[in-house]
């Protein structure tokens, strides 16, 4: 098998992951390796706020040479979370946290949590791929359909244009179009039910002291909203609310118009329910700095979340699907790292079967990696539950959820931890193509779940 052209669609975590990979893995096997990231956006989006790193997706980043370019970016490389920290709006107590320090202070295999911005990553991960004379990146191409031979696949882009590869890898996201229009057509994204209202803004403008080092979730009985910092130098914060809001109040708030005229009528009036929206939810919140931040935070943006159902087709003949586009669940601060973990993994097979049926090496990732995807969305859908208005339950239900909140908390905590440290894609054992216990029956038979041994 010659793979020696790879198409990379879509630039975002997944994407800009798997080139660094198989950059990695394969340049010394495929001499004439050329990859090409295809990405929807003219330019590199600024729009998404921060994110939170696991210490588990900060070793991977590092590994691919991210982090030694954020960095260099000074304030905006983020600042390091130790834990976030859960605290309650209706009594002010702390519920627990979810630590990255870990015992001893050092954090986990030497890494702890850090929250940057989205587009502070977005580049560090573009500065790495500069060093990688053989992957290149084509802005402003939209994905919009393709083909496969038994010998190529050609991606088709909403210019008019093609490109022809050898492979091809669905990194395109929750809404993916490699998998709505060519490998799992039947499974479209669908809203989780729960918003993001967030914004960012300037911490000074907060004269209230901050109850929290850098990282806090604080729980109402009608959502949780994160305030967290998102710069070295502690100078902006990152505020995101996770609330129920329903498809009817989405349509609207008119998000869409919002962004189109930034100055619009409509802008002030989105805004201006939103605002409201969360004064309703955490205006008596007991920590003063909470319903400063409420009031001050000069823009507030709707982001919808939205996930795809468990299990579907990974892959055909010549595509894969990697990261959201395969396995979009709700968020939970850590999905980033399965993006990651996909990649580093692809890759290793990939070049463990590098002269084997592209099929062999499809098998092989996704025997490994159904299982621990199957489980973190499992996690993730409990998890995300809790985010659920519980304004109807009766104030003793609402008071003994909190209580055991510390203890379920950390019950989870462990088990999350336990789950994400098991799984390292770096080390996970990869079978030989030689001990391979399957023979591929036809072109056809590609869906279907055979064992590896
Ligand atoms: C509100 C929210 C908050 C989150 N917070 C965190 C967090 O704090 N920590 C964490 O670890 N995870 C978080 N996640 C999850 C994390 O953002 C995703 O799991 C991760 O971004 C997945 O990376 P990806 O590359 O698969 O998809 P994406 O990051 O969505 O990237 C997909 C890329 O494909 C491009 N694209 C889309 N369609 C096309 C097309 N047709 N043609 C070409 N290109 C296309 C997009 O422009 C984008 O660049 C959060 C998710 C949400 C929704």
């Amino acid at each position: 098998m010659s793979i020696s052209t790879i198409l990379i669609l879509g630039g975002g975590i997944a994407g800009i992951a798997s080139a660094l990979a198989l950059s990695k893995e394969l340049t010394p096997l495929v001499p004439d390796l050329k990859i090409t990231i295809y990405e929807l956006r003219d330019i590199p989006s600024t729009s998404g706020g921060a994110i939170n790193l696991t210490p588990v997706a900060q070793r991977h980043l590092d590994q691919l040479g991210v982090i030694a370019e954020l960095d260099h970016m000074g304030p905006d490389a983020g600042v390091e979370v130790n834990a976030i920290e859960y605290y309650s709006t209706v009594t002010g107590r702390k519920l627990g946290c979810v630590d990255f320090a870990g015992k001893h202070g050092r954090g986990f295999g030497g890494y702890r949590g850090r929250r940057c911005m989205r587009i502070a990553l977005q580049l560090a991960m573009m500065a790495a791929v500069e060093k990688c004379p053989n992957v290149s990146f084509e802005f402003g191409k939209k994905v919009v359909g393709g083909i496969e031979t038994e010998k190529r696949v050609t991606i088709y882009f909403d210019d008019g244009s093609s490109a022809k590869g050898d492979l091809a890898l669905g990194c395109d996201g929750v809404h993916s179009a490699t998998r709505t229009k060519i490998v799992d057509p039947e499974r479209l994204s669908e809203y989780t039910g729960i918003s993001f209202i967030q914004s960012t803004m300037k911490a000074s403008l907060v004269t209230s002291p901050m109850h929290f080092e850098t990282t806090a979730l604080n729980k109402s009985r009608r959502g949780a909203l994160m305030t967290t910092f998102c710069d070295r130098d502690k100078e902006d914060l990152f505020v995101a609310a996770l609330a129920e809001v329903d498809a009817q109040n989405l349509a609207e708030t008119h998000w869409k118009s919002y962004w189109a005229d930034e100055s619009s009528r409509a802008k002030v009036m989105a805004v201006k329910r939103l605002r409201d929206d969360l004064r309703g939810r955490f205006g008596e919140a007991m920590q003063p700095c909470i319903r400063e931040i409420i009031e001050k935070c000069p823009d507030w943006f709707l982001y919808p979340v939205y996930q795809i159902q468990p299990g579907g087709k990974w892959f055909t003949e010549r595509i894969i699907l990697l990261g959201d586009a395969a396995h979009a669940m709700p968020p939970r601060d850590e999905s980033a790292a399965y993006a990651l973990d996909d990649a580093i993994l692809f890759a290793r097979i990939l070049s463990s079967y590098v002269y084997e049926p592209l099929t062999s090496a499809f098998r092989v990732y996704e025997s490994i990696r159904r299982k621990p995807i199957d489980d973190a969305y499992r996690d993730a859908s409990i998890h995300w539950s809790q985010h659920k208005d519980s304004s109807s339950r009766s104030g003793l239900s609402a008071r003994i959820n909190e209580w055991f909140m510390p203890w379920s908390m950390r019950a989870r905590a462990k088990k999350a931890k336990h789950g994400a440290w098991v799984f390292d894609a770096r080390s996970v054992n990869i079978p030989s193509p030689a001990a391979r216990s399957w023979k591929i029956e036809s072109w056809s038979d590609l869906g279907s779940t055979m064992s590896v041994q």
